[in-house]
């Protein structure tokens, strides 16, 4: 059961990052004891601002954060900043002649290829494909709920180390010594719990730097905008300041030297083979396309999510998506674990679903990465990209892939909806079935007449909902049974047939 004791917590999260926040939601709607430890003390900064904290989310995030009804006060969030310059000047993009629906390694998709109607599975949602937000925006909502559900967030508290014994986990963070029974590190790419908690960490070195910066130039016209790949790397540009490009230089200037006016006017017009002058130099970051995962997602009462948990470089947009996505699979299953409804085992299916995410992910920054070389196979390779995503079924693979639409995770069983995401099936009468999974419940979906399904649900009282309704369109199926995070663990074309319902529910509701 949670414990109420003030000085234990069911779980401490280290990080009040996106991922930690979300999570620290998801606990708690299971109503699990949570204290999130953020180092920093102040959780502004201005590169979670415009334009460099733009975040593009994809489907399976905004159908998790529609599903916990959070979507709608991040949206209102954005509105506000949206009308400032800064984000005219970050979505320089979305101001192109025709409507550019997403990029691999810069070579941009449009909405008007893809072909929807092939991905049988998915049903018009008010959720949407992609949405950009600002961190600011999707932290400030996150933390606000986090905190209203009853999340204790401490920041200006660094977690320093950690012990941890069959019991539970002992934290010690700025001068106090914190206990939970589970301790999950949000706390990014550098994160100490994976390194004092024995990760191993694999994955591939760094081919260069990659900069943000913001700055004014002497001639703002000299520069072209959008993208433009070079003899040395690469540039994009929104007028006008700012920019970010990419030095093969193998990640040498990567936190390696104060990134000062004439560093990055020096590397900007290596890169651009332009002569810019810089006149003053605003913001600047670096990263780099180093690609690396964990290879465990747990050590017995530690756990990784997001960032702490895997890295890769910005460039295809994927890292914070990745990272709530973990956040609304682990949630779930570590609440029901603490409240002895599931075995421990539960936690095993975690890693086994999200590991191969991430590994999708890193090789997808991979790719983008070796279309970026300043070789000339590469541009000629980039010839031959540009023309196949320029097809209807070349935008539509790539949507598919960048929206992540394609997300399935194994889950066994034979039908083809298993492991998807559930569908936005619209109900006659009643809340839609986005609406009906914010109370964090598992949900059966009966579309028969007569509801036979009924009595399976009432196995789990309090844990699963059970729908009886018709459809505008159900998909040629007669009863659906969606986890509390969404994914469709059980379908039957047949109406009342529960032939494997009962043996899904059970694994996946769990059994004490
Ligand atoms: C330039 C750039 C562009 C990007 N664009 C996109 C995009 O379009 N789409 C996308 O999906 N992703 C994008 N990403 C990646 C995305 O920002 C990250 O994947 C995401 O922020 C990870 O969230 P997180 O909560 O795991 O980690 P973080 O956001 O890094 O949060 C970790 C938190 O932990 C805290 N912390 C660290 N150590 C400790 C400690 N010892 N004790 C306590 N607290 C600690 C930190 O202060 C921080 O607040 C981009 C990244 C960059 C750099």
């Amino acid at each position: 059961m949670p414990i109420h004791h003030p000085s234990t917590h069911d779980v401490i999260i280290a990080g009040a990052g996106p991922v930690g926040l979300f999570l620290a939601c998801e606990l708690r709607l299971a109503g699990v004891s949570v204290v999130v430890l953020e180092r920093a003390a102040d959780p502004r900064s201005p590169l979670k601002g415009l334009p460099f904290g733009m975040r593009g989310l994809s489907a399976p995030t905004l159908e998790a954060l529609d599903r916990r009804d959070l979507l709608t006060a991040i949206e209102a969030a954005q509105r506000v900043n949206a009308s400032s310059g800064a984000a005219k000047a970050a979505s320089h993009w979305m101001q192109a002649p025709r409507r550019p629906a997403g990029h691999f390694a810069g070579i941009q998709f449009f909405h008007e290829d893809i072909d929807t109607a092939r991905w049988r599975y998915r049903l018009p949602s008010p959720a949407g494909l992609t949405l950009a937000v600002d961190m600011h925006a999707l932290e400030t909502v996150l933390a606000e709920r986090a905190t209203t559900m009853g999340a204790e967030i401490r920041r200006g508290l660094e977690v320093e180390s950690f012990d941890q014994s069959d019991e539970g986990v002992a934290v010690q963070a700025g001068g106090e010594r914190l206990h939970g029974r589970w301790l999950v590190g949000c706390d990014g790419g550098r994160s100490l719990v994976r390194k004092a908690g024995g990760f191993v960490f694999a994955g591939t070195g760094p081919e260069f730097t990659g900069y943000s910066v913001e700055v004014e130039l002497a001639d703002p016209d000299a520069l072209a905008p959008g993208r433009t790949y070079t003899a040395t790397g690469m540039y994009t540009y929104a007028r006008p300041g700012v920019i970010a490009m990419v030095d093969f230089d193998g990640g040498a200037a990567h936190r390696t030297q104060p990134l000062t006016p004439d560093h990055v006017q020096a590397v900007l017009r290596r890169v651009s083979g332009v002569d810019v002058t810089l006149t003053a130099l605003k913001l600047a970051t670096t990263w780099t396309d180093r690609a690396f995962q964990a290879t465990q997602y747990r050590r017995a009462r530690v756990l990784l999510a997001g960032d702490a948990a895997h890295i890769h470089s910005p460039l295809g947009g994927q890292g914070l998506n990745l990272g709530l996505g973990d956040a609304m699979n682990l949630g779930w299953k570590l609440a029901a674990v603490i409240c002895g409804e599931a075995p421990v085992g539960l936690l095993d299916s975690y890693g086994a679903e999200r590991h191969p995410e991430g590994a999708r992910i890193l090789d997808w920054s991979r790719a983008q990465v070796a279309l970026m070389r300043p070789t000339p196979s590469t541009r000629a390779l980039e010839t031959i990209i540009r023309d196949l995503i320029a097809t209807r079924d070349g935008a539509t693979y790539f949507a598919e892939k960048v929206w992540n639409t394609s997300l399935r995770y194994d889950l066994g069983g034979d039908h083809p909806l298993v492991g998807r995401s559930v569908p936005e099936f619209a109900f006659l009468e009643g809340p839609r079935t986005s609406d009906r999974l914010r109370d964090g419940k598992a949900l059966l979906l009966d579309f028969a007449p007569g509801a036979p399904l009924r009595s399976v649900a009432r196995r789990w009282p309090g844990r699963m909902s059970y729908v009886a309704g018709e459809l505008a369109d159900r998909l040629g199926l007669g009863a659906v049974f969606v986890r509390p995070d969404g994914v469709v663990a059980w379908a039957s074309e047949t109406a009342g047939d529960d032939g494997g319902l009962s043996r899904a529910a059970s694994r996946w509701i769990g059994e004490p």
